[in-house]
């Protein structure tokens, strides 16, 4: 189900705020729009699970942060509430997908584009249950380019992720399922959609988000479940040989929710069911 947005961000003139309802199979997206021409834009993806859109306001809020990071306007966030709720009611409910796209808009018009897209969530068992094969790739840049080089947007949830699907490629062409990212100078990033999550004895660990990496909502919530069942949490960098001994890694996303990692570069990890399992009620029940 497909919901164009009418007015996606506060600097737009708004006379008629809000979305309206359109056929998905149609087409809508004019080809001179900067999101499709140049990628310029960002999104979200948020899951929905028995209707219900898991961590709606920190999806929410992530796209105002990418939108600024990209110095686009402001979205309009009542209205993509609005629209969620409206395309999950469209689509009948049950276990979607839901994205969230704003886009720079047609070039030359200051006229940003918006649609909020509900799709059948994809079935996920196997990665939740069974786990993902993980190779490491060096992403290219050193753990500060978030600082140094703020322009490359670095840590925005933004259209271009060429890069991303060209690194799941990698993985698959090294016989994994899914990749991590190094950075130049030695630190665990993240996946290319997903965020890492290690644990060593009692305590959560993910890769600090100052390093031009994405803030996940879905290890927000991993790591609230296990507070709550009196694991410590902690951001801070993690370095590379960290990685390399873990023994209990997860990959957590919005869809897949807490993949556990089965294998690094080839070395077998032990997959730990009953914390997995634990994260996955957890996140499926919406924290
Ligand atoms: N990191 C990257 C690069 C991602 O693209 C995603 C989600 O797609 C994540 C992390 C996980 O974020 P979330 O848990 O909010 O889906």
């Amino acid at each position: 189900m497909l919901l164009l947005i009418d007015a996606p961000t506060l600097e737009d003139p708004v006379t008629a705020p809000g979305f309206h309802r359109v056929d998905p199979g149609a087409p809508h997206l004019r080809v001179d729009d900067l999101g499709a021409s140049r990628g310029d834009g960002v999104f979200e993806t948020i899951g929905v699970l028995a209707g219900r859109a898991l961590q709606l306001e920190p999806h929410l809020d992530r796209l105002a942060r990418s939108a600024a990071l990209l110095d686009l306007p402001a979205p309009r966030l009542d209205v993509w509430r609005a629209a969620v709720l409206a395309a999950i009611g469209a689509a009948g409910g049950g276990d979607l997908a839901v994205k969230l796209v704003l886009t720079r808009g047609v070039e030359g018009t200051d006229q940003a584009t918006g649609w909020a897209l509900a799709s059948q969530m994809p079935d996920m068992r196997q990665a939740r249950e069974l786990g993902v094969r993980v190779v490491t790739l060096d992403r290219g840049y050193a753990a500060d380019v978030a600082v140094t080089s703020p322009w490359l947007l670095q840590g925005a949830k933004y259209t271009s992720y060429a890069v991303n699907m060209a690194a799941l490629r990698e993985a698959r062409r090294r016989g994994a399922d899914d990749a991590i990212f190094l950075s130049s100078d030695g630190y665990v990033l993240e996946g290319p959609t997903a965020t890492v999550v290690l644990r060593t004895g009692d305590t959560l660990i993910t890769p600090a988000t100052d390093q031009g990496i994405l803030a996940g909502t879905t290890q927000a919530e991993v790591f609230a479940c296990g507070a709550a069942r009196g694991l410590a949490t902690e951001f801070r960098p993690v370095p590379a040989a960290e990685l390399a001994r873990a023994e209990h890694v997860w990959l957590c996303s919005s869809i897949r929710l807490a993949a556990p990692v089965r294998s690094i570069d080839g070395r077998e990890l032990t997959v730990d069911s009953e914390l997995t399992a634990t994260f996955g009620d957890y996140l499926a029940q919406g924290g």
